[in-house]
């Protein structure tokens, strides 16, 4: 059996472990090329000790005197890296076939880009790159031949669901309609007067899934659900209207997939993401996993609700910002980032990060962003505006 080379980009997150769990129990199928982390440096050196990877890439120079130090006194024989470019040279080793880009907010984009210009079989759970630059993105996943297979567990769910072979705009596929499941996050039932005072330590305890801080604040605003609203339409090629989202609480149906002929086909799974891992790890066969099975008559009901657009407005900026185009995605992601950001250090109350978003689209959103350099800098001005905006706030 071949042996797949793997850069796993963010190893130390809650993606990354998931992924690293995956591929412990598959020792014949994967070997470990290289791994990346920014601050986690124990963690990195344990994943280091245990995988052996070739190469290893950490925030700054310091980090990686501190890290090589440590190796080597563990007599392990990893070459550390740093900074962008040490973890753009990682995601396209010759040696890596394979790359999970599971860095998470626009950090992840030049590493996964790079991935993609390298023609890697790319796991892109990094949704923020394709909200940023999915025209762009896109084009260039075609143009270097890279195989894009998506691990959010949505759009894993929608990838599964679909035929094997699926053109771009599933036009020819007759899906008429995507449908996203949302949990709904933790203040799914909590009175708008409520959430003016949640603490980010509720944000981030989601009911159902354990993942990293900003996306489990995503998901309590619902903006998750909106910047996968967005990746939907870059990685399927269908229009915003095309594109439901469902409240379904108790996460067990991933997604579906409506066709014209009136089926839906969904798939179901523990809220387990070592599932759409392993399925793209093995894609397009299938990988066994330690995992007990789904007992149906334990979950009971299956519970669906429409989304309450009132007490979560970050869905409606979402779907505004892919109808407006242009530059206004890469404005509601960086906006949503610093906003995340500020909630986290207590700067911002979780009811104004929709407010600081929104003004950030009304007064930037109008911006074109037809190249990569143009992607950038605006990423880098709303990120300005809204720190200084934060600053007179405060
Ligand atoms: P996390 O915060 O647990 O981990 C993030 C990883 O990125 C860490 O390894 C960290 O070291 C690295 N990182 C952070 N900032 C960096 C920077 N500036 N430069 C380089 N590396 C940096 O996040 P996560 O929950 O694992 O999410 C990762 C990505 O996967 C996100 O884009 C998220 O939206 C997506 N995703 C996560 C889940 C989930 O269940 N956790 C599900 C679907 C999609
Ligand atoms: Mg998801």
């Amino acid at each position: 059996m071949a042996v797949t080379g793997l850069c796993i980009l963010g190893a130390t997150g809650s993606i990354g472990c998931s992924t690293l769990d995956v591929v412990a129990q598959h020792p014949d199928r994967f070997r470990v090329v290289a791994l990346t982390a920014h601050r986690q440096l124990d963690r990195l050196l344990a994943q280091c000790q245990q995988f052996r990877p070739d190469v290893a890439v950490v925030a700054d120079a310091g980090a990686a005197r501190h890290l090589q130090d440590a190796l080597g006194a563990a007599r392990v024989s990893t070459q550390v890296w740093h900074g962008e470019e040490g973890l753009v040279r990682a995601a396209a080793l010759p040696e890596v076939g394979m790359t999970m880009a599971a860095i998470v907010g626009a950090a992840g984009l030049m590493p996964t880009l790079s991935a993609v210009r390298g023609g890697k079989t790319v796991l892109l759970a990094n949704k923020e790159s394709l909200v940023m630059g999915g025209a762009l993105f896109m084009a260039e996943v075609q143009r270097h031949g890279a195989q894009l297979i998506p691990i959010d567990s949505e759009h894993n769910a929608i990838f599964q669901c679909l035929p094997r072979a699926f053109a771009p705009g599933l036009a020819g596929a007759g899906v008429r309609r995507l449908m996203l499941t949302a949990s709904g996050g933790p203040f799914r039932r909590m009175t708008a007067e409520d959430m003016a005072a949640v603490t980010p330590e509720a944000a981030c305890a989601h009911p159902n899934w354990v993942m990293g801080r900003k996306i489990s604040v995503d998901s309590a605003t619902l903006m998750n659900k909106g910047l996968e609203l967005i990746e939907a339409h870059w990685l399927f090629g269908l229009p915003p209207e095309r594109i439901e989202v469902v409240v379904h609480p108790q996460s067990v149906i991933h997604s579906l997939v409506e066709y014209v002929d009136g089926s839906v086909l969904a798939q179901l799974g523990h809220p387990d993401m070592r599932t759409p891992i392993a399925h793209a790890l093995g894609w397009p066969e299938r990988l066994p996993l330690d995992l007990p099975p789904l007992d149906l008559v334990r979950v009971g009901n299956l519970g669906f609700e429409a989304p309450d657009h009132a007490r979560f407005p970050s869905l409606g900026l979402a779907y505004d910002a892919l109808r407006s185009g242009g530059g206004a995605p890469v404005v509601l992601n960086a906006a949503n980032e610093l906003a995340v950001a500020a909630f986290l250090e207590r700067r911002l109350p979780f009811v104004g990060i929709p407010d600081l978003i929104d003004r950030a689209l009304q007064r930037l959103g109008d911006q074109a962003a037809g190249c990569w350099e143009a992607v950038i800098e605006l990423d880098r001005r709303t990120r300005a505006s809204c720190a200084a905006w934060l600053e007179e706030g405060s």
